[in-house]
């Protein structure tokens, strides 16, 4: 934990300078306090100018900082809400996406996005993969919400907001409901599954993005980004072992 803290800290070194050490509360006075409110000012929490007077609505700016990051909402500014502050100076922006609607998809039914699933396509070929992901004959319709093919290009099948078809029978640290498929985005990486084709540079690079970035967007646990097999222990296997979580998981840890 602390190496991704420092990760974090060494892409965005600048901010890290630009944020005070605290801690500061209601009642704080000074260049520190407004070095806060500037921050806070930049992320979208407060409004108006940086006075360097910790009143009621800094407290307030950082209360809704605190609740939208599941941090104490205590409304002080100690080392966890400055951790956090950190990370979301960190840009996470959606990677390009292509297109490709799939039919097989259906209503979460209200239910949140808490959870990323990871597969890959065992295949070798985005465009077989694009084709399977799109196929509406037949009843054993599958999708996912994103392929990611091997030249890094990240293809959207079903919008976030729906529920795609790559789960199955599967659970969440053992919650069969409400299902997975409904609480959940699926990414497929088109791989032979072999466990001997390394997944290239270029799919990490796109995951290290849309991985990170779909974490911030729906807050989604990191202890839920995890692969189908950890969904379907014994039944499936994806990714295979050679999958490097490790980068991607370093990667959410610097924005989330
Ligand atoms: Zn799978």
């Amino acid at each position: 934990m602390a190496t991704s803290n420092a990760s974090a800290l060494g892409a965005s070194g600048s901010s890290s300078s630009s944020l005070p050490e605290g801690p500061l509360s209601e009642g704080s006075k000074g260049p520190d306090v407004q070095r806060l409110q500037a921050v806070l000012i930049q992320l979208g929490y407060l409004s108006g100018k940086a006075d360097g007077d910790f009143g009621p609505k800094t407290k307030q700016a950082l209360m809704r900082f605190q609740r939208e990051w599941r941090l104490t909402q205590d409304g002080e500014y100690g080392p966890r809400t400055r951790a956090a502050l950190l990370k979301a100076l960190v840009p996470v922006k959606k990677p390009p996406i292509v297109s490709k609607p799939s039919r097989n998809q259906e209503s979460r039914r209200g239910v949140p996005i808490d959870a990323i699933v990871l597969h890959h396509t065992a295949t070798n070929s985005a465009r077989i993969d694009l084709a399977t992901l799109r196929w509406v004959r037949g009843n054993n319709r599958v999708s996912a919400h994103y392929l990611v093919g091997p030249d890094g290009t990240v293809y959207q099948l079903v919008p976030d907001s729906m529920a795609a078809w790559h789960a199955g029978r599967s659970s969440l640290h053992g919650d069969t409901e409400p299902s997975v498929n409904t609480r959940s985005i699926g990414i497929e990486i088109t791989n032979d599954g072999t466990g001997q084709t390394p997944f290239t540079e270029a799919q990490y690079r796109a995951l290290e993005q849309l991985v990170p970035y779909l974490a911030r967007r729906y807050w989604v646990p990191k202890e839920n980004i995890l692969g189908h097999r950890d969904v379907a222990p014994g039944r499936k296997t994806d990714p295979a072992d050679n999958f490097d979580w490790a980068r991607v998981r370093r990667a959410v840890d610097a924005a989330v």
